[in-house]
């Protein structure tokens, strides 16, 4: 049986500290073949438990009293570094990405799938991962592009995760980048650090005056979600997507934080565009036709704000820059040995 990409169901028994996300109890997956996985894809499809962290084990959703965010497991409730949050209306830069190189994001060819809880595009080409990369100086790190997925509402006035100064907006998609020195993204969130992910988190808000005028940037998406009849389904797209359009502006917020869905791994340095991307009612409408595990249509899939707890935010200038070599930030020996004692 192979779906999505990647691991083998015999690989997947052999990582003991690995598990499956699902969404309903097995019996009530559709189709039940396939395991379903949630936000934070992504190219295994599996969640990293260790310890007493059994987030990925339970059944987790948004709403409903008997599995919504009260109910989330373990860091979700105790952690105290978690996302999304509420962002203050800075106007002040004070760090700086320099060499951010915008146009790797641009013109790529990509599929679409819903895994029950979000629409998620990946890359058709896996082996461009890599070249879809950049250095964070103050991260000490650098990073390779995964996956992306998105959020969003059941009425325009909600959808994102992050807000601005109280302000919720209709859609946040996520670009999910895993540091280089690490194979997959279990593998990075196995290791513990801070920032073993970053995601970029694009803001998207309805402007009633295009009316019929769909973003042109997100029709290769919005003209194939119809395609998108249950989870499971992938449809690879043939027209590309220029991510770069939806990178408005030189400004994003940055923080450290978390994954926003269960098991809530803080894990994450944030860099969520501060400029949002202006679309039509239509392109939202598409999107809520989107299917969970169940069949029905999927939508208000985002996490409440959390507390900052005297977490920095900053406002950060991104400066445009081209990719270089795909090297450096390699774990220390002293890390390699710490981790080898986990
Ligand atoms: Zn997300």
């Amino acid at each position: 049986m192979t779906y999505f990409s990647g691991f083998s169901v015999p690989f997947l028994l052999k990582l003991s500290l690995i598990s499956i996300s699902l969404q309903v109890p097995t019996s009530l997956q559709f189709p039940q073949e396939n395991p379903i996985i949630t936000d934070f894809d992504v190219s295994a499809q599996t969640r990293i438990t260790r310890g007493d962290d059994h987030g990925s084990d339970v059944e987790w959703c948004y709403q409903n009293a008997t599995c919504g965010e009260t109910t989330w497991p373990s860091t979700c409730l105790t952690g105290k570094a978690q996302s999304p949050i509420n962002f203050p209306p800075l106007e002040k830069t004070t760090c700086t990405i320099k060499n951010f190189p915008r146009t790797s994001y641009n013109s790529q060819k990509f599929s679409l799938e819903s895994n029950g809880k979000s629409l998620v595009i990946k890359l058709l080409d896996k082996t461009k991962q890599q070249r879809i990369h950049f250095q964070w100086q103050e991260q000490n790190a650098s990073y390779n592009f995964n996956s992306i997925h998105m959020h969003w509402g059941g009425n325009n006035s909600v959808g994102s995760e992050h807000s601005i100064d109280s302000k919720r907006f209709a859609i946040e998609m996520h670009l999910i980048h895993v540091r280089a020195d690490f194979k997959t993204l279990p593998d990075a969130l196995s290791f513990g650090k801070k920032n073993a992910l970053a995601v970029l988190g694009i803001l998207f808000e309805v402007d009633p005056n295009l009316k019929e005028k769909q973003n042109e940037n997100l029709q290769p998406i919005v003209k194939n979600i119809h395609e998108i009849t249950h989870s499971g389904v992938v449809k690879n797209l043939e027209e590309k997507l220029n991510l770069q359009a939806f990178m408005k502006g030189n400004h994003a917020y940055h923080y450290m934080g978390s994954l926003t869905t269960p098991s809530c791994n803080e894990a994450v340095a944030w860099l969520v565009w501060q400029k949002p991307i202006k679309i039509s009612s239509l392109d939202l409408d598409a999107l809520r036709t989107v299917k969970n595990t169940m069949g029905e249509p999927l939508m208000n899939n985002f996490r409440s704000t959390q507390k900052t707890n005297e977490r920095k935010i900053t406002l950060c200038e991104i400066k445009a820059g081209k990719v270089k070599d795909n090297v450096g930030n390699k774990p220390t020996q002293e890390e390699l040995m710490a981790h080898s004692k986990l």
